[in-house]
């Protein structure tokens, strides 16, 4: 790491080992340093492309008065939607800045999973209906445990929204409730496009996406994976995803079973 200072002491006393925590700390703030640095310019970059886009259209419709009614609708119904894009990057955003935050405290109850993935399922199934997508769930077991109920719902409705989004018309998205060795599962699984192998390990990561022009048209963001993830981390859990390219996914996420609130 490279913060500008590096102390050498190579002795094996304690000014030794305090020059050697000093330098770890500083290659560390260099990383996170360059971390932010990366992200801003990532962010700055996706709220550029909707704003580019609005230009155009709002300065060719000003430079041609005479259009009628009919083109100014259609001009307008693009900004309109460049406009709600933008709006859900900056929610997403701020929902995850907000995830991170050190002293976030989750708000957990001890809730039925099963309870919270019928009220993901009951809000998405218009969305499944209008491409002719079923959805099924299958609850092997009925699970109680601690848990933040409006983080996981919306970590849930990341997930399925996703295998809506991703799976062709007539397709399936099949949902699995189980315990396994002492964890509470809810597993995922779609009929859809896939993932490539090679993105596996990235999809993850804030503003990534497997194909850009694609996810331009489904309206993403490239953030509900990493909120999802996040908010499996805060309760300890973790997200195992397996794909098969032009056959579907399974995403699976994993909950530890708490029987009492955090710090309880
Ligand atoms: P987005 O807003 O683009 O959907 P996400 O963070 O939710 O962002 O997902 C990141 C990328 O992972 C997506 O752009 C998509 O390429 C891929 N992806 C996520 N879920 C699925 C799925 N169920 N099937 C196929 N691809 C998926």
């Amino acid at each position: 790491g490279d913060f500008g200072v590096t102390i050498k002491i190579g002795a094996n006393d304690e000014i030794g080992q305090l020059a050697e925590s000093f330098n770890d700390m500083a290659a560390k703030i260099s990383q996170v340093d360059e971390q932010r640095k990366k992200f801003v310019s990532n962010v700055s970059h996706e709220l550029r492309t909707p704003l580019t886009s609005m230009k155009i259209i709002s300065e060719t419709l000003l430079h041609e008065p005479s259009w009628d009614e009919g083109v100014y609708r259609e001009f307008l119904q693009d900004i309109d939607g460049e406009v709600t894009r933008l709006n859900h990057i900056v929610e997403s955003l701020l929902y995850l800045v907000d995830l991170e935050r050190e002293e976030l405290v989750l708000e957990t109850q001890i809730t039925y999973l099963n309870y919270v993935v019928h009220n993901v399922v009951r809000r998405l199934k218009p969305i499944a209906d209008q491409k002719s997508i079923r959805i099924e769930v299958h609850e092997r077991d009925k699970i109680q445990f601690y848990l933040d109920q409006g983080k996981i719902q919306q970590c849930l409705i990341n997930l399925v929204s996703n295998a809506i989004k991703y799976t062709p018309e007539h397709g399936e998205v099949v949902i699995s409730i189980y315990r396994e060795l002492g964890d509470a599962c809810v597993a995922i699984m779609d009929t859809g496009i896939g993932i490539p192998e090679k993105d596996l390990t990235q999809i993850f990561d804030r503003f990534y996406r497997v194909d850009r022009a694609r996810a331009r048209a489904t309206g993403g963001s490239g953030l509900g994976l990493s909120i999802a993830r996040q908010i499996v981390t805060l309760h300890g859990g973790d997200i195992q995803v397996s794909s098969t390219l032009n056959k579907g996914s399974t995403f699976i996420v994993r909950l530890p079973i708490r029987q009492q609130g955090v710090g309880g």
